[in-house]
């Protein structure tokens, strides 16, 4: 039956059934049989090529030498691939030129001497050759320019393959392979938990197998220590780990540079708090200095009156009374600061600009700072603001005191201070301008009097206007000086109104 069917199969149709294309020539070079294959690929019918010379399907540069070779072949026939890595070309019946790679089989029939020559398009397998050329080329750059070390653990026999990247790292310097135990070795010990843990985690085959871990690795050599960053997966065969594969990069500078961030942030934290800590004791100082003053000279008065020949018990009431004052008027001060900083939600209420500058212009006459005309522009029926009556209070009496210090420091004979209580209808807001009859600010001063501490003032301690201006601008307001060429110094600060009283 087997026997049979091969009677029946002939040499042609097994010729046609074959992929490649084919040509069987014989000991005169002269083609005596041709696949389909190859009649497709060179463009002869059957007929058209049957008794061809080989030589024929070849440029004509080839001929001569081919005539040689042929010779030589059939002098020593076997099975090889022709043209020893040349590149060998065929000539299509249109003339054309087809790049080609030819094996070639010697078949002896006992008296003819056959050759069988194989032909496969050379193009198509050089292209795939150089596209794979080329996308080994371009992963070896990128991992040249990523400055990437690639690693493969193969956990059947413990031991990781891995590249000249990785060996630089870990100081070894030929061996293409290292035992994990040596591996594991080179990994800062205080980094080997954290590393292990990720790595199971990823081995679990319940995961997705991926894994990242930085950690420090300790080059025995020079006994550097480098920040490595790992990615990898892990591969799984029927369910276990079988291969670890993985990219590693040298990210010392990158958390060295982190390292020195954070320890410049500590260093900023520690600098603001220190500020922070000078601020607020300086803005107490600034609370107290002058109550402190008016109950000492309350005080003197006081012994004065006890000690002189005319007693009069009404003088020692009235300086006991101005020291008790004065004593409250601190404490509350004090209170209100601290509430401020600590910035607690800030108590607001609706009220008069106008009645609360009476009464500022009253504490800075009680303070000792009453020494001034007062000037007053107050609009009338001006609408409610809203904010925090005692900042709002404080801020005032921060300015008029400064005012008054101003114009006395210069000696100013006949002091004024003009203050203007206005509706600013472009910003809708209540606007004061405090303007004194002082010699006012150079450019130089004026850039910097809303700075903590800045003060031209002997016993000043340069927290009145950073205070004032805190204060504005928590209540939603706004305080600057002006700048011009008028005489004196003029101070604005502005108020939200009470937004539904101004509505209506
Ligand atoms: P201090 O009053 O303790 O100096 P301030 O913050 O209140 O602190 O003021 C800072 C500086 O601003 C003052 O030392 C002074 O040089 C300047 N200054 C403030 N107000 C006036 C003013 N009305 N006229 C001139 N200079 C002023």
């Amino acid at each position: 039956m087997k026997d049979s069917l091969l009677t029946n199969l002939s040499v042609q149709t097994l010729f046609d059934a074959a992929a490649d294309a084919m040509l069987l020539v014989d000991n005169t070079g002269h083609v005596v049989q041709a696949n389909a294959v190859a009649l497709e690929l060179l463009g002869y019918t059957f007929e058209q090529i049957i008794g061809l010379e080989i030589e024929a399907l070849m440029p004509k540069n080839y001929r001569n030498q081919h005539h040689h070779h042929r010779n030589t072949y059939s002098k020593n026939p076997e099975k090889r691939p022709m043209g020893k890595g040349r590149d060998l070309v065929a000539l299509r019946k249109d003339g054309s030129e087809l790049a080609v790679d030819i094996s070639l089989s010697p078949i002896n029939t006992g008296d003819q001497q056959f050759v069988l020559a194989t032909l496969h398009i050379a193009d198509k397998r050089r292209k795939v050759e150089e596209a794979l050329k080329i996308s080994e080329e371009r992963l070896r750059l990128a991992k040249e320019a990523a400055g990437l070390g690639v690693f493969d653990f193969d956990y059947r026999h413990n031991i990781i393959h891995w590249d000249e990247r990785m060996r630089d790292i870990w100081g070894e310097e030929s061996e293409e392979s290292v035992s994990y135990k040596k591996f594991v070795a080179a990994i800062h010990p205080e980094d080997r938990a954290a590393r292990q843990a990720v790595i199971e985690r990823a081995i679990d085959p319940a995961s997705n197998g991926e894994y990242s871990v930085d950690y420090r690795v300790k080059n025995p050599n020079d006994g550097v220590e480098r920040w490595i960053a790992t990615v990898g997966r892990i591969h799984f065969t029927n369910g276990h780990a079988t291969r670890l594969l993985g990219v590693a990069r040298d990210i010392t500078d990158q958390k060295m540079l982190e390292k020195t961030l954070q320890e410049q942030r500590a260093e900023m934290e520690a600098l603001f708090k220190q500020q922070v800590a000078s601020q607020t004791v300086s803005a107490i100082a600034h609370e107290l200095n002058q109550p402190l003053a008016a109950i000492s000279a309350y005080s003197e008065v006081a012994l004065h009156a006890l000690n002189s020949s005319t007693f009069n018990p009404e003088n020692l009431k009235h300086a006991l009374e101005g020291a008790v004052a004065q004593a409250q008027r601190a404490g509350k001060s004090l209170h209100e600061l601290l509430a401020f900083m600590q910035k607690g939600e800030l108590v607001t209420e609706r009220f008069e600009l106008n009645h609360v500058l009476k009464e500022a212009l009253n504490i800075a006459k009680g303070d000792g700072y009453g020494d001034f005309s007062p000037l007053l522009s107050l609009e009338p029926a001006m609408p409610e603001v809203l904010g925090n009556e005692t900042q709002v209070r404080k801020i005032l009496v921060n300015l008029l005191r400064n005012a008054v210090e101003a114009m006395r420091g210069a000696g100013v004979p006949s002091s004024a201070i003009s203050i203007t209580v206005r509706t600013n209808q472009e910003i809708n807001m209540a606007h004061v301008t405090i303007q004194d009859s002082g010699p006012g600010l150079d450019a130089e001063t004026a850039k910097r009097i809303f700075e903590p501490f800045f003060t031209t003032k002997p016993t000043g301690i340069g927290m009145g206007l950073a205070i004032s201006r805190a204060l504005t601008e928590s209540n939603g307001g706004q305080l600057w000086l002006e700048q011009n060429n008028k005489p004196g110094a003029t101070f604005h600060f502005t108020l939200p109104f009470a937004t539904l009283a101004f509505a209506s």
